[in-house]
């Protein structure tokens, strides 16, 4: 009687915290995406689409921004690049301030996101290092594309210095100042087809290239959530070639304090029919359930998720990676 007295206060207590105190009123779920130019915001939308529970898809500063509004409480789950989601477990990187985030829960990944690099095609910019001494869009602070920017600047050796001009404009904004000449280039972490880019390669004059080179193999080498990328040929534009780059992958976390049931009927909304999931934006053609729940994911997974993996038949009900995992990353912060 006592136990389940317990039980009932916890569960009780969990159902307080799974709202930010704005939401406690109407119980709706949040969900925080990143700038309404990419990807993230697709697929927030998409999420609320599928269930059938009050739902708003949240614009944010991005990844970054993302991860400190989950551990505040402030959204029920949101979107974070995989770099992103290893450094806030592991309190490393531009989480070192804040420390490890023992509360971050993974429920799976999403579409690859290629570190992307667009130039104006008349800037004579060729390759990554050709952007010394030009004005580049490197990102507003608390967007995914800015981190990883930066740990790539890091990698090479290079600080903000390097560049004629280090402007912060968000995703949204960028392609119209690449189109201005106000910048050479500018960087977005993000799936493709992307509506922004497309509308700079089309109106502007603009092309992407291969971001490659010594510290590109070293980051992929050495970095878990780090991998080789293609954007395929011709996606933008007839005449495009295919574009070698490295990239992370989109994932979608939550703080454990969110209760299961809510984390088991959101991956239940995209997993049922996983299919259906995948129409909504052709950047999730190759995706397959068993490499969005094991790719990309530092965090242990969230019970809520864990529970319905397993109940598919996805993961064994003794398998212990959600320990491994968040072990593995602390470890290799050092
Ligand atoms: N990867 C970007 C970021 O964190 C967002 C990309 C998108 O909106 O699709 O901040």
């Amino acid at each position: 009687m006592k136990a389940l007295s317990g039980l009932l206060a916890i569960g009780l207590a969990s159902l307080f915290l799974f709202s930010p105190p704005a939401a406690q009123a109407d119980k709706t779920l949040i969900i925080g995406t990143a700038s309404s130019a990419g990807v993230y915001h697709v697929t927030g939308r998409t999420l609320c689409r599928l269930l059938d529970l009050p739902c708003t898809a949240q614009t944010s500063d991005g990844s970054a921004a993302n991860l400190q509004a989950v551990r505040q409480g402030e959204v029920t789950v949101a979107l974070a690049q995989s770099d992103l989601q290893y450094y806030a477990v592991s309190g490393t990187e531009g989480f070192r301030d804040a420390g490890p985030d023992a509360s971050l829960r993974s429920l799976f990944s999403v579409h690859g996101e290629p570190f992307t690099l667009v130039v104006r095609r008349d800037s004579g910019i060729e390759a990554f290092d050709d952007l010394r001494q030009r004005a580049v869009n490197v990102g507003n602070p608390g967007s995914g594309q800015r981190a990883t920017m930066m740990t790539l600047l890091e990698a090479k050796g290079w600080t903000l210095g390097e560049f004629s001009l280090a402007n912060d404009l968000p995703a949204d904004q960028q392609s119209l100042e690449l189109c201005h000449g106000n910048v050479d280039a500018m960087v977005y972490t993000v799936g493709h087809p992307n509506a922004s880019i497309e509308q700079a390669i089309r109106l502007c004059d603009a092309a992407i290239i291969d971001v490659s080179g010594e510290a590109v193999e070293r980051l992929v080498e050495e970095a878990p959530y780090f991998t080789r990328a293609t954007i395929p040929a011709g996606i933008y534009a007839p005449d495009q070639p295919a574009v070698d780059t490295f990239g992370v992958r989109a994932t979608l976390v939550a703080s454990e304090a969110t209760p299961p049931e809510v984390i088991h009927t959101i991956v239940a909304a995209v997993f049922d029919d996983l299919e259906h999931f995948k129409s909504y934006h052709p950047a999730y053609g190759d995706l397959t359930a068993a490499s969005m729940i094991t790719e990309g994911l530092s965090a242990p997974l969230h019970p809520g998720a864990l529970r319905y993996y397993r109940e598919r038949g996805w993961i064994e009900a003794e398998d212990a990676m959600e320990d491994a995992a968040v072990d593995d990353a602390v470890e290799d912060a050092g």
